[in-house]
């Protein structure tokens, strides 16, 4: 059976059977990948409790062809992912960087990808807290982007005219992308002032600007990524993060 061994971070974990788990993986060189984890969860397993979110490691793959799961044969630690589960908020983003690379999953190498995660893991991790919201929003928007959903927020995505720096915009959520004001007779979505469009531009490409308020930053992500990126389905990490951030 032919075998890989490549980097790999845990995306998701789940409980399959009395003693096994089911796995998603982010590798280096393979894209995702779901692997079974046999007897990962009896006492003396050589997974002993390794297998857990954001954990990353080396992990080594028993492939058997057509087939979608794949055999986990083993699991060295490079890093524990426990410190990202000690907290609700920064556990939650995670989660959603997670959700949105397995929604979009594809096994064929994604260059950059792995690291793009790992550095954002990092991030999330040691960002301060009155930071916090601000590195989860740009490494959201980040990821969204670089999987190929950036926002169009430069250019009216009706009338193609260039907006003003100064210029207020209305979101057209199917279209992915602002109108300008000529352009927004009937479309419900969400007004984007001038100043809030420079600084979605700046999340966009990863930069945790000082928000006063983020709340309409949060909903601006949800609908964009119901829209374009969950492709009808349910981003769980979503309502999780709007509970956790609640007031
Ligand atoms: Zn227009």
């Amino acid at each position: 059976m032919p075998l890989i061994r490549d980097d790999a971070i845990i995306l998701q974990s789940l409980a399959y059977s009395e003693t096994s788990k089911i796995l998603r993986l982010l590798t280096r060189s393979h894209g995702v990948r779901s692997v079974i984890a046999k007897g990962a969860m009896r006492p003396r397993s050589r997974f002993c409790g390794l297998l857990e979110p954001f954990t990353v490691g080396i992990a080594t793959i028993y492939l058997k062809e057509g087939r979608e799961l794949q055999t986990l044969g083993g699991f060295d630690l490079l890093r524990s992912g426990q410190s990202l589960g000690r907290d609700l908020l920064r556990f939650g983003g995670a989660s959603l960087l997670a959700e949105l690379i397995v929604r979009t999953a594809v096994e064929e190498h994604q260059p950059g990808l792995y690291h793009r995660l790992l550095r954002a893991l990092d991030r999330i991790e040691c960002a301060p807290a009155a930071e916090l919201e601000s590195v989860l929003l740009a490494e959201a928007w980040g990821l969204v982007a670089d999987l190929g959903y950036a926002p169009i927020l430069d250019h009216c995505t009706a009338c193609g005219r260039a907006l003003d720096p100064d210029e207020d915009g209305v979101f057209d959520y199917p279209a992915g992308g602002v109108r300008c004001r000529e352009c927004a007779g009937g479309v419900t979505g969400r007004t984007v002032p001038a100043a809030a469009r420079a600084n979605l531009s700046r999340l966009v490409a990863g930069v945790a600007v000082a928000l006063e308020r983020t709340r309409g930053y949060w909903i601006l992500l949800d609908r964009f990524i119901a829209h374009h990126v969950a492709d009808g389905a349910t981003i769980r990490s979503l309502p999780f993060l709007a509970e956790v951030l609640q007031p």
